[in-house]
């Protein structure tokens, strides 16, 4: 019998990566492409290209796909796969009817989400949070971006914002943020936004990597800056904790292997602003991302979209 399998793909604002990946997660094959490779104003094109090389690739190994899941950095009408006015980091897709476009091309099953909201489907079907009843996912890279499983489905909310986690203000008179809003957990915590005040305030070019480092090596400053970091995730945490008390919480993104040495400073934080009882019963996890957990998620919005839209409970 052919072995079967589908290609996860995440669209990110600098890589576009697909992968083959089994119904057990197994990433047979991978591959990525910058996002802009060909110009301003090019990502669909190359999102094509890749998925092409995907959809190859299976037929070569004799692998028959059944559908393609995508995860965009932004806001989703998922039931109709068209992105949303919210997609910051790649402007160009704003408005447009991405599942449609790729299923023209290749006339298979295609399903369009925010990549967090697949990033959490991932974890929750292959990875930290199997088994889960519920589950929230925080994912700290550029952005900071939230998904939410609640009773076995995903909350994608009214108008799709549902887990826009990282945009919860946690300070009223705080710095202003891409939303348009103000004090939001994620111009706190995000690598950009590490990056940016250290390079204030150092008064030279730094990364949120040479921040932490820095840190670790005793600087006063970026110690400080470190702090805040972990306080400002400790009262956004917090804000998960006590309005979901999700089964577990897990956190990830290009950030997180930063984090994780700090996990017991986050945790005293946290321990501030929770409710006691609530954060006991909350299992908390950082876990490092890689391009195979995100093209998993890819993989797991397909099987999660097929058993929904076939009316499973
Ligand atoms: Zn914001």
């Amino acid at each position: 019998m052919a072995r079967r399998a589908v290609v996860g793909v995440d669209l990110g604002g600098s890589v576009v990566a697909a992968g083959l990946v089994t119904d057990d997660g197994e990433v047979l094959a991978q591959s990525q492409e910058p996002t802009r490779k060909r110009g301003p104003g090019t990502a669909v094109r190359t999102l094509l290209d890749v998925i092409e090389r995907a959809y190859h690739g299976a037929r070569a190994l004799g692998v028959t796909v059944e559908g393609i899941g995508i995860g965009v950095p932004g806001t989703v009408d998922a039931e109709r796969g068209v992105i949303g006015q919210d997609i910051h980091y790649v402007p160009e897709l704003a408005g447009a009817p991405l599942a449609a476009t790729v299923t023209g091309q290749l006339s298979l099953p295609v399903y369009v989400d925010n990549d967090v909201n697949v990033l959490a489907l991932g974890e929750w079907t292959f990875g930290a949070g199997q088994g889960a009843r519920s589950l929230v996912l925080l994912a700290i890279g550029t952005g900071v971006g939230g998904g939410i499983v609640q009773e076995g489905r995903l909350l994608r909310g009214q108008g799709g914002f549902g887990g826009e986690l990282g945009h919860v203000p946690i300070n009223f008179d705080g710095r202003a943020c891409i939303c348009g809003g103000q004090g939001c957990l994620k111009t706190y915590v995000s690598g950009t936004d590490i990056a940016l005040m250290g390079t204030e305030r150092l008064k030279r070019d730094v990364s949120a990597a040479d921040v932490f480092r820095m840190a670790g090596e005793g600087d006063p400053t970026c110690q400080e800056l470190v702090g805040e970091t972990c306080r400002a995730l400790g009262a956004g945490l917090a804000v998960i904790v006590n309005g979901l008390n999700p089964e577990r919480l897990i956190v990830t993104g290009g950030v997180a292997e930063s984090l994780k040495p700090l996990e017991h400073r986050i945790r005293a934080q946290l321990e501030r602003y929770a409710f006691g009882r609530a954060l006991a019963s909350t299992r908390i996890e950082i876990v490092p991302q890689s391009k195979r957990s995100t093209v998993r998620g890819g993989a797991a919005l397909v099987h999660y979209e097929m058993r929904r839209r076939a009316g499973a409970p």
